[in-house]
């Protein structure tokens, strides 16, 4: 099968691309390498030349989107403007280049009917456990109600638009049967993941190794859950090339419902570091500007994907922290 995965340079998609080029497939990665990296694509560019393509573009380029998307039996959409310190500083970017990609994604896929897989985001849930459940109870399952700030407190900007590209998708396949799917993504980690975008689990780590202290915002008593990247690409792996069943016009949460505290995940990362730095409370209004809103929990249930793929997440938050760890040791020597 020839596969084409947007964003493939990142993070989520170069294990996607590997484990597409396993199961013996060609794939073809379009990344402006924005954020993304060459690096990520070095073993699958010098072992795989024969089935392995990278492009270097944007999906905003319309006649180069839709050319890819006609060689392709496959799409991942993952391509987008990811990391809260981004969407702060590019929030045009971030709703401009998101939905303008997308358009071209999907109307060429629709077009063509090509099966495709539209990466959305937890975020989309906004406040929604913190204020609608009582306290330290309640999941977020995909008919969970939406609570989002407005666009002028500006990390909703990055939830809005992604909402937006789900509506598109979802719009495609009730008005013309396209063989459309969304994931909503919650917090995914493993090695490769960048800590240069204000990811928690690599900041940390990071800080950590260098001797610096590990910045905790707010109270630290916020609670995420963390799925390593291996199961995740394993789920959407199967959704798009081998599923059980059709799962065009569905809605997925992939997460792993498991919850830590960050102030217990900052102190679980100085032990197995053997860091001496020090931890450090850092107002949110400090590092993401007046009026930044956070969420006390995020916290996915999975049963819905679990039971469409007989999927379950596998490694643990320790299995986690140990190849991440192991990760950034190996880059920074
Ligand atoms: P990433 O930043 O590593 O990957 C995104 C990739 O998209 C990068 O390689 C970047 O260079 C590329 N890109 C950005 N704009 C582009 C454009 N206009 N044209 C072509 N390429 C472009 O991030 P990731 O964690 O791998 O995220 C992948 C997808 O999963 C994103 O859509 C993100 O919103 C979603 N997601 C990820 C998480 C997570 O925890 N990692 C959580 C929720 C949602």
């Amino acid at each position: 099968m020839r596969i084409l995965i947007t964003g493939g340079a990142g993070f989520i998609g170069s294990h996607l691309s590997e484990r597409c080029i396993a199961a013996g497939h060609h794939v073809t990665v379009l990344d402006n390498l924005s954020t993304g990296s060459l690096d990520n694509l070095t073993t699958l560019l010098s072992n795989h030349p024969d089935r392995f393509h990278f492009v270097e573009g944007s999906v905003e380029d319309e006649r180069l989107v839709k050319d890819l998307v006609e060689q392709h039996d496959r799409i991942y959409h993952l391509a987008s403007v990811v990391g809260v310190k981004r969407v702060l500083a590019e929030p045009l970017v971030t709703v401009l280049e998101g939905l303008r990609g997308t358009d071209h994604i999907l109307t060429a896929a629709a077009l063509l009917e090509r099966p495709t897989l539209i990466a959305s985001t937890s975020e989309v849930y906004g406040r929604a456990l913190d204020y609608l459940y009582p306290p330290e109870e309640g999941r977020l399952s995909e008919d969970s109600p939406l609570l989002l700030g407005s666009p002028d407190r500006h990390r909703w900007v990055y939830a809005i638009t992604k909402l937006a590209k789900e509506a598109m998708a979802i719009s495609y396949h009730r008005q013309r049967e396209s063989p459309f799917v969304v994931v909503r993504f919650f917090n995914t980690v493993g090695p490769r993941q960048s800590p240069a975008y204000g990811m928690v689990i690599p900041n940390l780590v990071q800080a950590a190794l260098s001797g610096r202290p590990l910045p905790v915002y707010g109270t630290g008593q916020q609670k995420r859950s963390f799925l390593h990247v291996a199961d995740a690409v394993e789920a959407i792996y199967c959704l798009l090339i081998e599923p059980p069943r059709p799962p065009w016009g569905e809605i997925f949460n992939l997460g792993n419902p498991m919850e830590i505290s960050i102030i217990e995940l900052a102190k679980r990362i100085k032990a197995l570091t053997n860091s001496d730095s020090p931890i450090e409370f850092i107002p949110y209004e400090v590092s993401y500007g007046k009026g930044f809103e956070d969420m006390q929990r995020r916290t996915p249930d999975i049963a819905k994907i679990q039971s469409w793929l007989g999927w379950q997440p596998q490694r643990t938050l320790e299995d986690i922290l140990r190849e991440v760890i192991l990760y950034a040791t190996s880059v920074s020597n």
